[in-house]
């Protein structure tokens, strides 16, 4: 970045020059030149409003389960580091947005709450869940959530229910500068037993059918209406298809996993080489899910 930072965001929590690799679930990426942790909710307001007062573009990182980086990102990256206290009233539970999203799954089936069962194989921070209203197995995060937390572009604090239209298939008003601090999810009593055993039979799912063990960034490419874009993938040929350390796995076709040490351009040239040879095959123009930055 070739202009210098506002001295009201070098007075907050910072690291300089972290490895994307370290920062998101699929391990590809340039570097994070400026990344911001506050731990209260008035750091980040600070840290927005500073940016909005400025003109500064920046960006938010949850967990990075959803993010492909393809090189260095020079602009300011903000990333929650609030305390992880999880508060409970009645069955309402609700979480700083830094928290994990499968950890606080576990933490609702340990208060014998039902309702996020759908949330425990999906990673990342519940910031990012609720911002891509994530959701899996028939639910998303719109069905529980009741209350959250969010700053506006502008870092405006505000507090409210869910309203009409907020929400959508993976996706949510909550983009272009919002940043969510917290949420609320309304969740029903239940059988700690029964509510571990649902989450174990969720995953065993998962796990047959998703490179798990491999990094990854879940499925890359949206499902074309009334198509699905794995098996799209898989009937054009690409599974196991690698650049370098970058492979279309053989397991799950919409899963483009790291190897290893795949660099940003074999991702790239993965990404490419897989829409293109479906589109020759199928007449396709596959869309990435993903957000991708740099
Ligand atoms: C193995 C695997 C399986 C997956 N399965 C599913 C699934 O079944 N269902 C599903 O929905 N998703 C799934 N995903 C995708 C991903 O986990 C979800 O989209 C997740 O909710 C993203 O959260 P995150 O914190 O990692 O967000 P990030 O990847 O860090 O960011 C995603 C977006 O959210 C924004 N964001 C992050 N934090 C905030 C915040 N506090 N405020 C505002 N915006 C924010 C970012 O700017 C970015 O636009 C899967 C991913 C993996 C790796």
């Amino acid at each position: 970045m070739t202009r210098p930072l506002p001295d009201a965001l070098l007075s907050l929590p910072h690291r300089r020059d972290v490895p994307f690799a370290r920062l998101t679930t699929l391990g590809v990426g340039g570097t994070c030149r400026w990344l911001f942790e506050p731990t209260t909710e008035a750091e980040a307001q600070v840290f927005v409003q500073t940016c909005a007062r400025e003109g500064l573009p920046w960006r938010v990182l949850g967990g990075g389960s959803n993010l492909v980086v393809l090189g260095d990102v020079d602009t300011p990256v903000l990333r929650l580091a609030l305390p992880r206290e999880v508060r409970r009233q009645g069955t309402d539970l609700t979480a700083p947005a830094s928290h994990g999203h499968i950890a606080l799954a576990e933490a609702a089936a340990q208060a014998s709450l039902s309702g996020l069962a759908f949330a425990s194989g999906i990673p990342g921070s519940l910031g990012g869940a609720i911002r891509m209203n994530a959701g899996a197995h028939g639910s998303e995060w719109v069905d529980v959530l009741i209350r959250f937390r969010f700053l506006t572009p502008e870092g405006d604090l505000v507090e409210r229910a869910p309203a009409p239209g907020d929400f959508a298939y993976r996706t949510s008003f909550l983009t272009g500068g919002h940043v969510v601090l917290s949420a609320t999810a309304h969740l029903a009593e239940g059988d700690p037993a029964a509510i571990r055993a649902q989450m174990a039979e969720l995953r065993g799912k998962r796990s047959a059918s998703q490179p798990l063990t491999q990094r990854n960034a879940g499925c890359i490419f949206k499902n074309p209406t009334g198509q699905n874009a794995g098996r799209l993938i898989d009937l054009a040929g690409l599974k196991g298809l690698r650049v370098g350390d970058a492979e279309v796995s053989p397991q799950h076709a919409n899963f483009l996993v790291n190897l290893g040490q795949a660099s940003p351009a074999q991702f790239k040239e993965l990404m490419d080489r897989v829409r293109a040879a479906v589109l020759e095959a199928h007449g396709v123009g596959l869309e990435p899910e993903v957000e991708i930055w740099a």
